[in-house]
Order: structure tokens, then sequence, then C-alpha cells
């Protein structure tokens, strides 16, 4: 038998694990004792790894050839890769000459690997020259992104999981993380069972088995976050807790939070929030102190560990920020125990972000906006120039390609036909678009029935290259077996394509694409030393991060400049940020209510989100009978006082529905719900969950009622809430 290390490809704790393999079969796994993220541990879906890539399960659900279909309505038939590569690079050329760069749209995922973005990157804004390259990170996690940026210059979450065990005050809002980051809430568990003194605080809407844990519950309103963090805000500053002279040498724009702050009165947050005055003091006492009471005074360290319910937000950004605020106002920041730490939903969703896979964004952290930027990324590249035309982020892609501005859709890695919010939108989008690629490794997606030409990709266990999770600690993910039938990386598909386009558009100079797609791990280990390279000077510079450090040394934390032993644990620690003159910046945004509110016709708050036991759209976790045994179907989840007012009993059939959508479920009680609101994972798709639009399209999943309003400075969508109504079935 053999024993591979590498890291679990379903969310942002990034826990390394052990892949044990007899021949070409995954027959075991087990939680790698040295992986400094979970230390041998793992959750459910990660000890089930091995089952999903059972040879017999892997045969049912693997797309195991390129697949073509010469019209929407026929059945695709098997092609070899030549002849889906010729094809599809000649359509992108096609499509290129006749209505330029930006008819083309990539779409790519937070499961892929960091070399896999580095390789699409390049190609499209660099080689096809547009910047319509975005990814379903964009549903996750860009409004951390903006958040860091706004207020502390750079997208570079500035704790780590050590600091779980070190604060004082823990504050979990907008995460349910006991479901969602369930290694990282054992470490919080371990520090609750160790630390009598410690507090913490969960706010979120729904009392989760994270809130069951809380000293202090806040059940706030959706949406409603801003108000709740200036209020806090307001109560520091009354209080006198804020840390007026770190304030003073580190930070910026106090002066106009604190005008603006002035109004989020304890009453007034009370009301909107629909929390009690004495919670908030409580709260805003432990957040600036450190819990423990302060201690006579010692200020204790305070760690904000947080999710989607701040990101999914019309407001996303302005939530992030706004929590940044708290923690900038009371010098909570840049020590151990203390800061704020986003975590990231998916795998990967920061190393995409370090290679600039975003269309916002270029390699390293640099912004397409900023004309310096693209010429360094050009003169790295080796192109004339990268684009200064804005790319579309995920939704305007799909709505440009809905409207026939987009002809091509490359989908790599996600499902966006189930995922992706106002979803009558999204398959139009897939529908009208004349050529869609997808790119995957499972056979049977929402998404997949709407490609023109179908690519198999290798997925874990097969694959090879680097991951960074939520704390900017760098894995490798390794192959431990080979691909099944003619799956490729997906960084060798992008390379082979790249070099056919080339031949179109860069005919006789050399290429920009000479990666080994033979040698893998050599290929693999060529683009990581450029995407290297590329963040030389930069503030997550891993100059020093070769692949043989990794091996010697094993996963390390960003930046890990050239001439360092180890990377760095947590930013900021001289109180010098990565802006322009070294001071953070206080974000100054009102309040606003969510997108879509409740009225008459539409009286409940939807909230969608995860299961314990689940991943995303269940490609990989739906074909085990064990991952269903915590929720075997998908329920409308709503307060009893609401059912009894429907005349409902658990089990009953309901139809939930808005302008958007309308799907049938059956509904069950729920505790952790507050009236008015009712619940609904993300996962179901319509193999167990179908619905239709209002004209009659055919819909999957929560999505077929999710709005696709946003926040318009990260651009994601408001997944965590939109208005609906609920009858029982019979009566709708
Ligand atoms: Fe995998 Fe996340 Fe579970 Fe760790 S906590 S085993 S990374 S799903």
């Amino acid at each position: 038998m053999r024993e591979t290390k590498s890291t679990c490809p379903y969310c942002g704790v990034g826990c390394g694990v052990v892949i044990e393999s007899e021949g070409r079969s995954i027959v075991g796994v087990r939680g790698d004792q040295d992986h400094p993220a979970n230390q041998g541990r793992l959750c459910s879906k990660g000890s089930s790894l091995h089952l999903t890539a059972a040879p017999e399960l892997a045969q049912q659900a693997r797309l195991l050839q390129p697949m073509r279909r010469l019209q929407r309505s026929a059945a695709p038939e098997a092609v070899s890769w030549d002849a889906a590569l010729d094809d599809v690079a000649a359509r992108i050329a096609n499509i290129h000459a006749d209505h330029g760069p930006d008819a083309l749209g990539f779409y790519l995922s937070g499961q892929l690997l960091t070399e896999d973005y580095y390789v699409f990157n390049k190609l499209v804004k660099g080689l096809l020259g547009t910047n319509n390259l975005d990814t379903n990170s964009r549903l996750c996690m860009s409004s951390a992104v903006a958040g860091y940026k706004a207020t502390l210059g750079a997208d570079a979450p500035p704790a780590c999981y050590e600091d779980i065990d070190l604060a004082g005050c823990l504050f979990i809002t907008g995460s349910n993380m006991a479901w969602a980051h369930p290694i990282l809430f054992r470490r919080v568990e371990e520090a609750r069972a160790r630390n009598s003194q410690l507090k913490i605080i969960v706010a979120d809407p729904r009392k989760t088995e994270t809130a069951e844990l809380a000293d202090l519950y806040l059940p706030l309103q959706p949406g409603s976050d801003v108000m709740l963090f200036h209020g806090l805000l307001h109560i520091m500053l009354w209080e006198g807790w804020t840390d007026s002279a770190y304030i003073a040498r580190h930070t910026s724009g106090f002066a106009e939070l604190k005008q603006l702050v002035r109004e989020a009165t304890p009453e007034q947050v009370s009301r909107v929030c629909g929390l009690p005055v004495a919670d908030l003091y409580q709260a805003a006492r432990w957040m600036a102190l450190g819990g423990a009471e302060a201690l006579d005074g010692q200020r204790q360290p305070t760690l904000s560990l947080y999710c989607q319910g701040l990101n999914q937000s019309r407001s996303g950004t302005a939530n992030n920020a706004a929590l940044i605020n708290l923690h900038l106002a009371t010098g909570q920041i840049g020590r151990p125990g203390a800061g704020p730490l986003s975590l990231t939903g998916q795998p990967n969703a920061m190393g995409g972000r370090e290679v600039g896979g975003l269309s916002n964004l270029l390699s390293a952290h640099r912004d397409l906006a900023n004309p310096e930027h693209r010429a360094e990324v050009a003169r790295l590249w080796g192109v004339d120039a990268v684009p200064a035309q804005p790319g579309k982020a995920a939704l305007e892609m799909f709505e440009a390609a809905a409207d026939g501005q987009i002809k091509a859709l490359w989908i790599a890695c996600t499902n966006p036909a189930q995922s992706m919010p106002n979803q009558a939108m999204v398959r139009r989008a897939l529908e009208r678009a004349e050529l869609v690629v997808v790119q995957e490794a499972f056979a049977a997606t929402e998404t997949t029935a709407y490609a023109d030409v179908l690519l198999p990709a290798t997925t874990w266990g097969e694959k090879l290259g680097t991951v960074t999770n939520s704390e900017r600690r760098i894995s490798r993910v390794r192959s431990a077996v080979a691909a099944p039938g003619l799956a490729q990386h997906d960084w060798q598909i992008g390379v082979q394509l790249a070099q056919r386009l080339e031949r179109r558009l860069r005919h006789g100079l050399p290429s920009l694409f000479a990666y080994d797609t033979a040698q893998a791990e050599a290929g693999a280990e060529a683009i990581w030393n450029e995407h290297r390279e590329s963040t030389r000077g930069r503030d997550l510079d891993i100059t020093g991060l070769s692949w043989s450090v990794l091996e010697q040394q094993g996963p390390q934390q960003w930046p890990m400049p050239s001439g360092a032993d180890s990377g760095v644990k947590r930013l900021y620690a001289d109180g010098r940020f990565a802006t322009a003159d070294g001071r953070a910046t206080f974000d100054v945004q009102p309040w606003k209510a969510v997108a879509v509110r409740r009225d008459a016709r539409h009286p409940f708050s939807l909230n969608t989100g995860r299961l314990r036991d689940q991943w995303h759209g269940m490609t990989r976790t739906g074909q085990l009978g064990r991952l269903f045994s915590h929720v075997s179907e998908p329920q409308l989840q709503m307060h009893a006082q609401d059912m009894q007012r429907l005349q409902l009993q658990s089990g009953d059939l309901v139809h939930v529905s808005n302008p958007l959508g309308a799907i049938a479920l059956p509904v069950v009680a729920d505790a952790g719900l507050q009236p008015a609101q009712v619940y609904l994972p993300m996962h179901w798709g319509s193999m167990f969950l179908s619905g239709k639009s209002s004209k009659g399209l055919r819909l999957a999943g929560v999505n077929a009622l999710t709005t696709d309003q946003r926040c318009p400075r990260s651009r994601q969508p408001e997944l965590k809430h939109v208005a609906v109504k609920v009858l029982k079935a019979e009566m709708a």
C-alpha cells in the first residue's frame, strides 16, 4: 500500500490528508498528523473522501472522455482530445475575430488549484486579451477581499488558526462553523474547555450548532450586520473602550466614522437588529476588551471569525469593513489572539485570489485598474499589454451571455446552472451562448446538460499542485493515483487550448505556455515557479517558497520572501498596513436594508446555507449514502408558530415562491429560526428538488428563488436573503 500526503478538497480549513492507495485505487484516507491546520483530524466529509473515490462509484459518476454535441438536442458523442480541443480552439478564435475578445467569458472555481488558475488567468487576460474571467469565489469571498482592501490595504487575512487558542474573546458572526468548518470549530470547543475565562459571542439570525456554544448569542435580523457593528462602536466610544493611542498612531478616517456611528444609538440598533440593549453593551465590552470582564483594564485579545453571512449580501463589503473597523478602533489586530479572520468557503479561494483569479484582479494581488500593475503583469507574461477594459464579474458575465453579448462560455470545475442566484437568467445564458465548454470531473451536473463540448478533468486524489487555506497557509496537493479514462489536469487542458490559440493569435512567436504537459509534476512546478516570481516585492511575496521547501518543511503561510526560514503567522504586528501611508483606513458606509424586503405578498425571509455532511452541488458527497444520515432530503425549515398559523405539520409539502421561481418540498419545524424566517440548504439539485421559473423554465434547488441583487463594491450577490411566499402545496 502506498501513502501520499495531500490536502482535503472541500472547505477552506485546508486539512492535510494521507491518502492510502493500492495500484490505481484509493483505499483509505486519514488526517495528516503533521499538518498544522488539522493535526491529524478530519470531519465527516474529509474522512469519507476515499469512499467517494472508489472505482465503482467513479466509473458511474466520472466524465472519462471528451464528448461533443453537434446540436444541443443531440446526445453527446465521444471524441478524441485533439478533435475536441481543435474544435473549441477554432470556435473561440472565430468568435474572437468576429466579435472581439470581450465576447468570450471564462467562469472558474475556488476548487481549482493555484496552478490551474494561473494558466487560465494568463490565457484569458494575457493571450486572448479580455478580462472576462471570474470564478465562483465571487459568490463566496469577494466581499471579504473588498473589505480587507478597503481597510487594511491588501487582501490578506491578518490572523491565524493559533489565535483561536490565544483569544480572550471569540466573535463568530455570519458563520455556522460547527458545520461549515468543523475541524476549526473543534479548536474553538477545545479553547472553550481549556479557558474558563474565554467569552464566545455568536451573531447569526439562526440559532445554529455554533450558537449553542456561545456565552452571548445575538439573533440579529437578516441584513442588519452593519447596524450592529456601528452600534457596538457607538457603545465602545461612549464607554471609553476604544484604543485612542492605536487609532492615532496607525489609522486614518476615524473622525468621519465617529460622526457616522453617532446615530447608531443602542435604542436604534436594538430596534433594527432586534436585539436587547443590554446584550449590545455586553458584546461591545467583551469585543473591545477581549472578554473576561477585561481583568482590571487589561485588554485581552479578541478574534473575529466570519464567513458567508457577512459576504453574501448586497452590503457584503460594508459588513466586512464595519467589522474590521471594530478591530482597528480597539487595537485588536496584529497581536497574538487578535484580529479579523475571514473563513474561506472553498479549498482554494485564497490561492485563486493570489494569482488574480477574479475579473478585477491581476497576479500577486495587483489591481486591473492600476496601469502600472497591468504593465508589470504584461512584462511578466511576455505580452504587449493586459487590457484595461474591466472584466465582467460572475453574474454580469452570465447576464451578458443571456443578452447575446458574450457568445462563448468556458466553465471549469463549477456548476453555475445550480449554484448561481437567479437561476432562470443563468439557464437562459447557457441556452443562448453559441458555445458552452464545460471542463469537469463529473459527467452529470446541472451545467453539463448545456455543454456543446465536455472535457474530462482530474479531481482529488489525482490532481497535483498547491492550495492556500484561510490562514494563508500553502499546502501541496499530490497525486495518489493515475487519472481515470482520458481525464487531464485542469492546467494541462488550459495549456493545450492556449498553445492552439497561440498558433492563430501569435503565429511564429515563442510560446508563452511552454509548460511540460507530459510530465505533470514538472509542468505544475514550472507554473508555480512563474507564479512565485510574480509575487516578488508584493505583500504576499513567496519567492522563498519553492516546492522543495514545501517538501522539506511542510505547509507554510505567506508571505515567505527569499531568504526567510518560514512563513509569517500574523500580519501587521508593527502597526504598518498595506496602504500607501502605512495607515489602516476606517471604512465609512451607512447601513442599508436587504435588497428584497418582506412584504404582505412575500412575508418570509429565506436564508440559505450548508449542511454538515454535504458539499456544494453534491456531485461528490451525494454519491455516498452515509453522508445522508445527517439530513436525508431537502426540507424547508420554519418556526413552529408560522407552521401552526399556516396549518402545517412537519413533512407536509409546501410551495415556496417569489417572482423569480418556485419549488415544492416538505416543511419541517426548526426551533433555531425566528418567526417569519425560513431556511433551505443550498446543496440539492434537480435530482432531488425541481422547480420552475415564472415563465415555466425548469429550475432546480434553492437558487430557483435567490436574488441576483449584489454588493456594488464586491459584486457578490445576496444569497443569504430573499423574500418568499410559503403555502401548503394543495393551496398553491
Ligand atoms: Fe475537509 Fe474542511 Fe472537513 Fe477539514 S474541515 S476535513 S478541510 S471539509
